[in-house]
């Protein structure tokens, strides 16, 4: 068997085609494309504003200066993540800490958010943003959360990186229900791609024109927004801000594999059932998905129980890496990465992070993926589980 990676792309002659055309147009890079999928993906998720950029990390760091996050704010966010969710934080000067996850849905405990919040309202250090992140594509309970963020007036980013597509009590992800603004990934192992590229959906006017300002050098043309007019060649620079422009070249990848996101989100689905057949019998456990999610599936996360062996998962990922199987980790925990060590006010451990960490297997999940490879990797883990013993 051929080396499966555990996430990939899927490119169609339809997609090549619309790079094609903009590669042959007069605009490669600010020009039509870009509002076009910033408005196909509005229109698609359900909500007023979004705002292109050429990365997630980047669609963070200007999400929390728009919400005004700056020098010694506090940023909490989940340890089991990309460490993107949290060094948006620290670009703008501020502080993070973490949220402990709840060991069976893997994402931010509501339970213990609500018992820091108390805490930290106590020793006035509430955090000013909370950035929940929807493992695997699995949202979090956004309506809990949302309470206590009227409670205690933080505000709410949503790292959607792996979930666009996904619903949360039958409304797709992103619609900004219940935060202030949501940033989706469009990296090629995500569920659509721009080979780089990002994007930030929110309901706001203001932090739509803020993060609009910010992408692109903090300098506008928009009458509205300038000071005076000195006439056709004049802008200002309002913002220091950055170069994070998505090209049109990338916009038109995005529409176009946009078109085909349903289809990817079902044949997710379909793989991910197929997986828990297969894996009925084993001793194994996975994400469990609450009846009011729609998971958009970019990962399918299995956990060893570390009690079947001491170095269980570590003996299973080999095997399987050794069979050609691209198995991943997602994800170390943030708090315990060497630059974050640095922390001093970290000094905590985050147990159901730690726990999962020891246990945690991406399975491959991409819609190209077929039940025969499925077969091969659950045979591959059923003789690993029984080795690791
Ligand atoms: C991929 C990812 C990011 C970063 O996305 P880029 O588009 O590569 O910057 C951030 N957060 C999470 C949870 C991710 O999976």
């Amino acid at each position: 068997m051929s080396f499966i990676p555990y996430g990939r792309q899927h490119i169609t002659q339809a997609d090549i085609d619309e790079v094609t055309n903009v590669l042959q147009s007069d605009f490669i890079t600010q020009g039509p494309k870009v509002p076009e999928f910033e408005q196909a993906v509005c229109d698609f998720v359900e909500t007023d504003y979004a705002v292109a950029v050429n990365s997630a990390t980047s669609a963070l760091h200007i999400a929390c200066l728009a919400l005004d996050f700056s020098v010694n704010d506090i940023l909490w966010t989940s340890p089991i993540s990309f460490v993107a969710s949290a060094n948006c934080a620290l670009y703008c000067g501020g502080k993070v800490d973490f949220v402990d996850i709840n060991t069976d849905t893997f994402n931010i405990c509501v339970v213990e958010l609500e018992r820091k919040l108390k805490v930290a309202k106590l020793q006035g250090l509430l955090p000013k943003i909370l950035v929940v992140v929807h493992l695997g594509g699995s949202s979090c309970d956004m309506q809990q959360i949302k309470k206590l963020s009227d409670e205690y007036g933080f505000a709410i980013i949503e790292d959607a990186s792996h979930a666009i597509g996904g619903k949360y009590l039958g409304s797709y992800i992103g619609n900004c229900k219940y935060s202030d603004i949501c940033v989706f990934s469009f990296h090629p192992v995500k569920i659509i791609t721009t080979v780089e590229g990002g994007m930030a959906t929110t309901n706001n006017p203001q932090l739509a024109d803020k993060m609009r300002l910010l992408r692109s050098h903090g300098v506008t043309r928009d009458p509205q927004l300038m000071n005076k007019n000195s006439g056709p060649w004049y802008y200002e620079q309002l913002e220091l801000g950055f170069n994070y422009r998505l090209t049109d070249i990338q916009a038109a990848l995005g529409i176009s594999q946009l078109n085909r996101l349903g289809e990817y989100i079902e044949k997710r689905n379909l793989l991910a059932s197929n997986y828990r057949e297969l894996l009925k019998h084993l001793p194994v456990s996975y994400q469990k998905v609450e009846a009011c999610n729609l998971s958009s599936y970019h990962l399918f996360i299995i956990r060893v129980n570390s009690k079947v062996g001491a170095n269980s998962r570590a003996s299973v990922f080999d095997a399987l890496r050794k069979a050609n199987i691209g198995v991943n980790v997602h994800y170390i925990p943030i708090h315990t990465q060497p630059y974050y060590k640095e922390f001093k006010y970290l000094e905590q451990s985050f147990k159901n992070a730690e726990e999962y960490y020891d246990e945690a297997i991406s399975l491959p999940l991409f819609p190209d993926l077929t039940h025969e490879q499925q077969a091969y990797i659950v045979d591959h883990l059923k003789s690993a589980l029984l080795k690791a013993v």
